[in-house]
């Protein structure tokens, strides 16, 4: 972190977002603001999590506040250029901060602990790989022992109830169980409806551990498909494969988007294929690095990806296949353990 504050020609960063405060500190609370100079950090957080702090922070000052922080902070802020996050931080936020260090020059600055993150450690990698396991577990058993008159919104309770007795703190999200015509909506919200024969069914899930995400999506079929969404599939399935088998350090977001995007389009695909091809996973389940056509960067052996190509078809269904991976320098490690084949599930 020092380096970057160098770079960024700062006397210190404010660090308001919790994740980031998280990531930084090993602080889990939701009260906390961590100042990060040259010399070291200091955690300002409220008295709620006094015990919390001194078992979890690490190479960090505590300081017990009230509940608004802000009374302490010009206390353990030095002067200067004082970075704070723009991304995570309301304009009435910065007014309170701003009035509370006069003298201090705040600077707007944005994704310098995310850069930090977006490589992971081997220790994260073991928590993403714990997360990955569980919610493996739970897809597995709903495959195995089929919806059993279920609705969607009973399906996505379950699995997520099978997860956290497996350990994991909750869902990594709120769980996609969605059948038939309701599949072509990429977000589809689970409904209070059962799940319908002869169609894909769209499972998109994961698990949270110690702080760490995964994610996953199966669709499965529950009968014979219609030719189209059997078409959908395969298209989806050979792009999924592509875009895994080109994985690697060195290569950038956009034309591993383009791997798969080529693919659905060759079909004739393409105009349904309207998301990126994935995204990072981390203490966030959406993060660097962004795999789509805009933007973007090389990816470098330990960032943590998705590769979830999805067709979309209204008014018919849906087909996502999403695994997560480690990039490597000559790869990837895919650590989603459930075959992506079409696999058929009884309702
Ligand atoms: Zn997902
Ligand atoms: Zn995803």
């Amino acid at each position: 972190m020092g380096d970057v504050l160098g770079e960024e020609g700062l006397d210190a960063l404010i660090v308001t977002d919790l994740v980031n405060v998280r990531y930084l500190c090993g602080f889990i609370g939701s009260n906390g603001v961590l100042v990060v100079t040259s010399s070291g950090r200091v955690l300002l957080t409220d008295s709620r999590y006094t015990a919390a702090a001194r078992t979890q922070v690490h190479d960090t000052e505590v300081v017990i506040a009230g509940r608004d922080l802000m009374d302490r902070l010009a206390e353990v802020v030095p002067g200067g250029r004082v970075g704070i996050e723009a991304e995570h931080m309301t304009v009435a936020r910065r007014d309170r901060m701003a009035a509370r260090l006069s003298g201090v020059e705040l600077v707007a600055t944005a994704g310098l602990v995310e850069g930090l993150r977006v490589v992971k450690e081997p220790g994260e990698l073991d928590l993403i790989r714990d997360a990955t396991r569980i919610a493996d577990a739970a897809l597995s058993r709903l495959i195995d022992e089929g919806f059993r008159g279920r609705t969607e919104a009973e399906v996505a309770w379950d699995l997520e109830g099978w997860m956290r007795a497996s350990g994991a703190e909750g869902a990594s999200f709120d769980i996609i169980v969605a059948g038939g015509a309701h599949g072509a909506r990429p977000h589809a919200v689970p409904r209070d409806e059962g799940i319908p024969p002869d169609t894909l069914v769209v499972v998109d899930m994961g698990a949270r551990h110690a702080g760490y995400a995964s994610d996953c999506t199966r669709t499965v079929a529950t009968g014979t498909l219609p030719a189209a969404l059997e078409e959908a599939y395969s298209v989806c399935l050979e792009a999924q494969r592509a875009a895994l088998a080109a994985c690697r350090a060195g290569v950038h977001t956009k034309d591993l988007d383009s791997v798969a995007r080529g693919i659905i389009a060759d079909a004739g695909l393409g105009e349904y294929f309207g998301h990126g091809l994935g995204h990072g996973v981390g203490l966030d389940i959406h993060e660097r690095p962004w795999l789509r056509q805009e933007g973007g960067e090389v990816l470098q052996t330990g960032m943590v990806v998705t590769i979830e190509p999805g067709i979309y078809l209204e008014g018919v269904g849906g087909v996502r296949i999403e695994d997560l991976a480690i990039v490597t320098d000559d790869g990837c490690e895919v650590l989603t353990g459930v075959s992506t084949d079409l696999t058929t599930t009884s309702i």
